[in-house]
C-alpha cells in the first residue's frame, strides 16, 4: 500500500522515497496537540450521527455504507494501491461535498498536489465532488477561560499564498489531474535506479534526512562547503575550489560573515575583528551577567487562557550568573501544566535589578517567549519591559562576522560553538537536544507511568544547564581571544 506522504517524498526525490521505506522511523509531533483536532471540526460544524472510519479500515468498509450515512469522518478510501484519509466528507443532493482540515493557520498553496492527490483518488473511487472546503485554524484567536471552537477555525475555498488566498479548491476538482503514472513508477522502481544527485531539493525546506548518506563526505574545516549564504557556492565547487581561502571574490556576496570565514583560513584558522569586539565585550563587561536558556512547548490549540493558537509555554529556564567579582553561580526553574505566571515570577526574583542577560538568538527565543507572556499576563509587562531592555544577544559577534574560527564549520548554534571553545559535547547527555528536551517534558506533563519521572527532571535539568553554561563558556572564549 502506498501512502499520500510516500507520493509527496516521491515527487520531491525519488531516491528519498526508496531510502524512506528501507527506515522505521518514529513519529514524534514538533507541535503539541492533545485534543483530537478532527473530533473538534466535527462539533465546529454541529455534526451528527457519522459514519467514522477507523485505521487498518479496508477501503471497501466505506463504499458499501455510502447510502448508508450524510457524513463521513475518517474515511479510508484507496485506488491503485494509493491510500487515503478523507477528513471530512458530506453528502448532498448532487454528490459531496469534501473538507480538508489542516493545522496551519493559513494552508499554503504549495502544497496543492496533495489536494490534489486526494481528490484523484475520490475521482477513481467515483466520488462525485461538487464542493471543497479547508478548515484551518484561525492565528489571530486568542483563548479565553474555554475554547470557542467558532472562533478558532476559519473555513475557507481556497488555499493562501504568503497569507493571501491564492488556488480556488474548487478549480482542482476536475483539472484532468492523473496519478497513474507515478504510482505504477514507484511500484516498478527501486533505490538501485536512483543514484544520489545534488539538487536544490537536497537543501529545500531543510536539509534532507539522507543528505550524509547520499553525500558522504570527510570535508576539512576550511573547505569552500562551510561558506554561509553563498548563492554560488556550488559552482566554485564545480569550478574545483575546495577551500575558503580560495574563493572567488566575484562570486561571494561579500558579507562580514564571508569575509570573517576567508580571512580566518587565511590566517592558519582564526580571524576576530579586534577594535569590534573588544567595543561590544566593553559595553557590558562590568555588569553582573546571567547567561540564560529557556526551554518551551508549542501548543497548535491553545490549552490556557490568553494563548493563541501555534504559541508556546515556557516550562523551564536555566541561568549561570557571574558576578563582578567572578564568582558562578547557578538558578533554574521546571515546572509543569500552566506554568507561565510562576515562570515569570520566578525569574524577576532570580534576576538582578542591574545584570544584563545574555541569551543567544534571543529575539527569535527568550525575548519573544518574554514578549508573549508580556501580552498575555498584562499586570507584568513593566517588569518584562525592564527585563527585555537589558538582553543582550550572544550570538552578535558570529552573525555579524566578528569573529570566526575554522572549527565552527559554518556552524554558529550553542552546540557546535561550545565543541570549539571547549570539550563539551551536547551527545555526552540523556537528552542532547531542545526537541529532546519538549519531548522528554512531555512525559513530565503528561505524568507518564512508564518513566522514571525523576530521572526525566534530572536530564531536563543537565541539558537546559548545559546551555547555559555553554553561554558562559563562549563568553570566556571571547575576552580570552580578546587578551591574547
Ligand atoms: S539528499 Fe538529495 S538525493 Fe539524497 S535522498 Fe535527499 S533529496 Fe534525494
Amino acid at each position: 500500500m502506498i501512502h499520500i506522504s510516500d507520493v509527496k517524498r516521491y515527487k520531491r526525490c525519488q531516491r528519498l522515497y526508496y531510502l524512506d521505506q528501507d527506515q522505521a522511523t518514529v513519529y514524534q509531533p514538533y507541535l503539541r496537540h492533545d485534543e483530537e483536532l478532527t473530533k473538534l471540526v466535527v462539533d465546529y460544524l454541529g455534526i451528527d450521527g457519522y459514519y467514522i472510519g477507523q485505521r487498518g479500515d479496508a477501503p471497501e468498509r466505506v463504499i458499501k455504507e455510502l447510502n448508508d450515512h450524510e457524513w463521513f469522518v475518517k474515511a479510508r478510501f484507496a485506488y491503485d494501491d494509493l491510500r487515503i484519509k478523507v477528513p471530512l466528507l458530506h453528502k448532498v443532493r448532487d454528490g459531496y461535498e469534501l473538507y480538508f482540515v489542516m493545522y496551519a493557520p493559513f494552508p499554503k498553496d504549495e502544497d496543492v498536489e496533495f489536494y490534489r492527490d486526494n481528490l484523484w483518488v475520490l475521482r477513481e473511487n467515483g466520488i462525485k465532488i461538487t464542493k471543497v472546503y479547508i478548515v484551518h485554524l484561525n492565528g489571530e484567536y486568542v483563548r479565553d477561560k474555554d475554547l470557542d471552537l467558532k472562533k478558532l477555525f476559519v473555513v475557507s475555498d481556497h488555499l493562501y499564498h504568503q497569507g493571501r488566498p491564492s488556488i480556488k479548491l474548487d478549480d482542482l476538482i476536475d483539472d484532468g489531474y492523473d496519478l497513474s503514472d507515478i504510482l505504477a513508477r514507484m511500484k516498478k522502481g527501486s533505490l538501485a535506479q536512483h543514484p544520489p544527485i545534488k539538487r536544490r531539493r537536497c537543501k529545500l525546506r531543510g536539509l534532507c534526512d539522507f543528505y550524509a548518506q547520499c553525500f558522504p563526505q570527510v570535508l576539512p574545516d576550511n573547505s569552500i562547503e562551510f561558506l554561509v549564504s553563498s548563492a554560488k557556492k556550488d559552482q566554485m565547487i564545480n569550478e574545483g575550489i575546495k577551500y575558503l581561502k580560495d574563493a572567488r571574490i566575484d562570486l561571494i556576496e561579500g558579507t562580514r560573515v564571508q569575509y570573517a570565514q576567508i580571512q580566518a583560513d587565511r590566517n592558519g584558522g582564526s580571524y576576530h575583528d579586534d577594535l569590534a569586539l573588544s567595543k561590544w565585550l566593553a559595553s557590558f563587561k562590568d555588569k553582573t551577567l546571567v547567561f540564560i536558556d529557556f526551554e518551551w512547548e508549542t501548543y497548535m490549540i491553545p490549552p490556557y487562557r490568553g494563548l493563541r493558537p501555534y504559541e508556546h509555554v515556557p516550562f523551564q529556564y536555566s541561568m549561570h550568573m557571574l558576578k563582578k567579582d567572578g564568582t558562578l553561580t547557578h538558578r533554574e526553574f521546571i515546572q509543569t501544566g500552566d506554568c507561565r505566571e510562576d515562570f515569570i515570577r520566578s525569574l524577576l526574583k532570580d534576576v538582578p535589578k542591574d545584570a544584563y542577560l545574555i541569551a543567544y538568538n534571543a529575539k527569535g527565543a527568550e525575548m519573544l517567549r518574554l514578549s508573549e507572556l508580556k501580552r498575555q499576563f498584562e499586570a507584568y509587562a513593566p517588569f518584562i519591559d525592564e527585563l527585555l531592555s537589558r538582553f543582550i544577544d550572544m550570538a552578535y559577534p558570529f552573525q555579524e562576522g566578528l569573529v570566526y574560527d575554522t572549527k565552527m564549520r559554518g556552524n554558529f548554534s550553542v552546540k557546535s560553538l561550545v565543541k570549539v571553545v571547549s570539550d563539551m559535547d551536547y551527545e555526552e547527555l540523556a537528552i542532547s537536544s531542545g526537541m529532546d528536551a519538549v519531548y522528554k517534558w512531555r512525559l513530565l506533563d503528561l505524568n507518564d507511568k512508564y518513566v522514571d519521572l525523576d530521572d526525566v527532571k534530572k536530564d531536563l535539568s543537565a541539558y537546559c544547564s548545559l546551555d547555559s553554561y555553554s553561554l558562559y563558556l563562549i563568553y570566556k572564549w571571547l575576552l580570552d581571544l580578546m587578551a591574547t
